[in-house]
């Protein structure tokens, strides 16, 4: 018996790989993400991102009168892979499709999805996710960016931290206390800001890879039309959680890429020489990349159960447990290609990507916070406090 969706989502498949092939030309793949990227090769991903939302493809799940396909689970898992496949760049504004789009649909004026969905979807804007804060991030709900009415402006005051392509941002999705004596999570709202206001400030912050590819962003007084509200006043925090359940939700197809670049490290150790034969025959290292290999199979079935959970609107926190292994798969992904490597994995992209794998265990949830989740929503544990 057939699982139900899966005949549409073939169909997408064989479509999309044919307008992949004959679109998908050598300068484009020769870019990968819109993070650290230079102004040129923004543009570069900026011209793909347009070709990819014409022909109907940059955001499939998407109802028809917004440019999407109405396309269910399996056809967008049907999508990742064929994206993968065939090897293209990341679209240019991926917080702005994957996470935010999804709150502004559910949430979102007939006004502001005109205003905001088609410019999303061609990565004519780009947006970022203003919700962390110096001392606000696992525990989001103290946050303190201050948001007061004043005639028919909020008023914003206060500093986000961790935003991603913050330097590139057109707008943000901007989570701001608007009511200081309500219980911590009773007080937020979100509010869809316009990045060229007068008083906001964007600064770098440089990584341990040497690249900013994060930012803060500081708000003086700055005054944010009422038409910015993205939900109901002081009920922030039900749109803040469609938009990380959305950013939780993108990890059913995480495994794709950690398992492209398992193989391809695995290529790398067949043709690298060592000790008169190749790394791939040296005893240590063969266990290593056996592990790192498994580790990516282990991603891609537990992928697949998250995957069933949606499918059958049974979906639980198989999310939490996903993104765990996901950050340390790319993180043991990192070390062995560095032994792989050797002493050249001091420098260039070995080096860079190895550096980066560190921050997989905080962005989108931390290593310690999922689990939490998973020992009291899959082991059935006593909270610890
Ligand atoms: C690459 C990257 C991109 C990011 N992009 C964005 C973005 O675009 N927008 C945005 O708003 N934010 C972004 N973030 C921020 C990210 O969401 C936060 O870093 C994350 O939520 C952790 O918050 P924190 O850094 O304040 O650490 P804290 O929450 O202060 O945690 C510090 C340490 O304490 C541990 N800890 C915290 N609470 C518990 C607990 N209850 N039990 C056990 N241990 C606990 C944590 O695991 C961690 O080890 C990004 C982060 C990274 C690394």
């Amino acid at each position: 018996m057939s699982v139900p969706g899966s005949e549409a989502a073939e169909a997408l498949r064989r479509e999309l790989r044919a307008w992949l092939e004959a679109n998908l030309e050598p300068r484009f793949r020769a870019v990968s993400s819109a993070l650290a990227a230079s102004a040129d090769t923004i543009e570069v991903l900026r011209e793909w991102n347009r070709k990819v939302a014409d022909a109907g493809w940059a955001a499939i799940s998407w109802p028809a009168e917004y440019g999407g396909r109405d396309a269910g689970v399996l056809e967008q898992v049907a999508w990742a892979e064929e994206m993968d496949r065939a090897r293209s760049p990341a679209l240019v504004n991926p917080i702005g499709l994957s996470n935010i789009a999804p709150a502004i649909l559910a949430y979102g004026t007939p006004a502001q999805k005109d205003r905001f969905l088609q410019r999303m979807r061609r990565g004519d804007d780009i947006w970022c996710q203003g919700f962390s804060e110096p001392d606000a991030g696992s525990d989001l709900a103290s946050l303190r960016a201050t948001a007061l009415q004043d005639g028919d402006d909020f008023v914003v005051n206060g500093q986000k931290v961790w935003n991603t392509l913050g330097n590139l941002a057109d707008w943000c999705e901007l989570l701001v206390r608007t009511d200081p004596d309500a219980p911590p999570h009773k007080g937020i709202s979100c509010l869809l800001v316009d990045m060229r206001l007068p008083g906001i400030e964007v600064r770098p912050i440089v990584t341990i890879t040497g690249e900013a590819e994060f930012f803060e962003i500081f708000f003086a007084d700055v005054r944010v039309p009422a038409e910015a509200l993205l939900g109901p006043l002081h009920q922030g925090w039900r749109v803040a959680m469609t938009t990380l359940n959305n950013e939780r939700g993108a990890v059913a197809s995480l495994h794709l890429a950690v398992r492209r670049k398992i193989r391809d490290l695995i290529e790398r150790a067949r043709a690298t020489p060592m000790g008169g034969a190749s790394a791939a025959d040296d005893p240590v290292l063969r266990r290593r990349l056996a592990h790192v290999y498994l580790e990516g199979e282990l991603l891609r079935r537990l992928s697949d159960r998250a995957l069933s959970g949606i499918v059958s609107q049974r979906a639980g926190p198989e999310g939490a447990l996903t993104k765990l292994v996901w950050s340390q798969t790319e993180q043991h992904l990192a070390e062995v290609a560095a032994e792989v490597a050797g002493p050249e994995a001091l420098v260039g992209e070995v080096a860079r990507a190895r550096l980066a794998s560190r921050s997989y265990s905080i962005a989108g949830g931390t290593t310690q916070v999922n689990k939490n989740v998973v020992a009291q929503r899959v082991l059935g544990l006593p909270r610890s406090y």
